[in-house]
């Protein structure tokens, strides 16, 4: 047998084949993200399952469970998302839609952080963990928690917003979700983008545009980590400010959940060389017992949410 795991995105759905026994990839592709249509979103997704199961001559009656992994609150049942604002989905009955594309083919809905974790507790980072929680650095902070073997909802059953935690009780930035001082204002790769553009604006400094490849929008969190490696001073300032708040979300989740690994996910691990060793120098010196957490990279980059969603349903 075999498994399909979708992964939607606000820019693109990635779609994938894989072997059931050992989440192996057998045939991926990523396919444009419709925003708001539903209807042509899935006849496309349904398109391109046909050929992937096609080029390696399989059909839908090979395939166990169709996983999708979705940003967005999920009501309790995982059928309806919610507030999906990058995805211009609100009230959708997600599971029925596919149910209505696929008739003889188990659907398993979750959400995209939680599909991200589990992908790593069966096959990566997470693998023979019994606890665990992987931080998706991106647009904002993401989190899927793994306690005791099992995908830990809430008692609402749609997740736990870690990105929105309180670490800063006089903040006057305005989330996107209306309070102020939540953990993904400072932690999240986007506002080192921000705060990085805005460095050039004021400045004009020449380093900042030479770094990011000469063009104003590829001025970003990258660019802030490959400066402060060559010891640009205000971007050795802003990376650590950085650290600073991310070491405080981290030694909350340590103290809340007590897991055995944190993960790290997202595009900025990429330059995991210059911060993770800084990070855990910080995380460390604020916990009550210093060696009791490890803090690893996550083992799969993109493959991630669509190889979880396929096994979502096993949790
Ligand atoms: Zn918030």
């Amino acid at each position: 047998m075999v498994r399909v795991g979708i992964d939607i995105g606000g820019s693109s759905i990635k779609i994938g084949v894989i072997e059931d026994t050992n989440g192996e990839v057998l045939s991926k592709e990523a396919i444009p993200f419709i925003y708001g249509n539903i209807k042509e979103n899935c006849s496309n997704i349904k398109s391109s399952i046909d050929k992937l199961l096609s080029a390696n001559n399989l059909t839908l009656k090979d395939v166990y469970v169709i996983g999708l992994g979705v940003p967005g609150v999920l009501d309790k049942n995982k059928e309806i998302i919610h507030n999906a604002y990058n995805l211009g989905f609100n009230n959708i009955n997600i599971k029925k839609e596919f149910e209505n594309i696929f008739p003889n083919t188990k659907i398993s809905i979750v959400n995209d952080a939680d599909a991200a974790a589990i992908c790593e507790y069966y096959f990566g980072i997470f693998k023979g963990k019994s606890s665990a929680v992987l931080l998706t650095i991106g647009t904002g902070l993401g989190a899927g928690v793994i306690l005791s073997n099992k995908l830990f909802c809430g008692s609402k059953n749609n997740g736990i917003e870690i990105g929105h935690m309180k670490i800063d009780a006089k903040g006057d930035i305005r989330c996107t979700c209306g309070s102020l001082g939540c953990a993904e204002i400072y932690t999240s790769a986007k506002s080192l983008d921000d705060k990085m553009k805005n460095l050039y604006k004021q400045t004009g400094d020449k380093i900042i545009l030479d770094t990011a490849g000469g063009e104003m929008e590829n001025i970003n969190a990258k660019t802030a980590m490959d400066l402060a490696s060559k010891n640009y001073e205000p971007a050795v300032k802003m990376v650590d400010e950085w650290i600073n708040y991310l070491s405080s979300a981290i030694v909350n989740i340590c103290l809340f959940y007590d897991p055995e690994v944190i993960g790290l996910g997202g595009g900025i691990v990429a330059s995991k060389d210059y911060f993770l060793p800084k990070l855990i120098e910080k995380v460390k010196s604020q916990l009550i017992i210093k060696d009791e957490y490890e803090i690893k990279i996550a083992k799969y980059g993109n493959d991630a949410g669509f190889i979880g969603a396929a096994f979502a349903c096993d949790m």
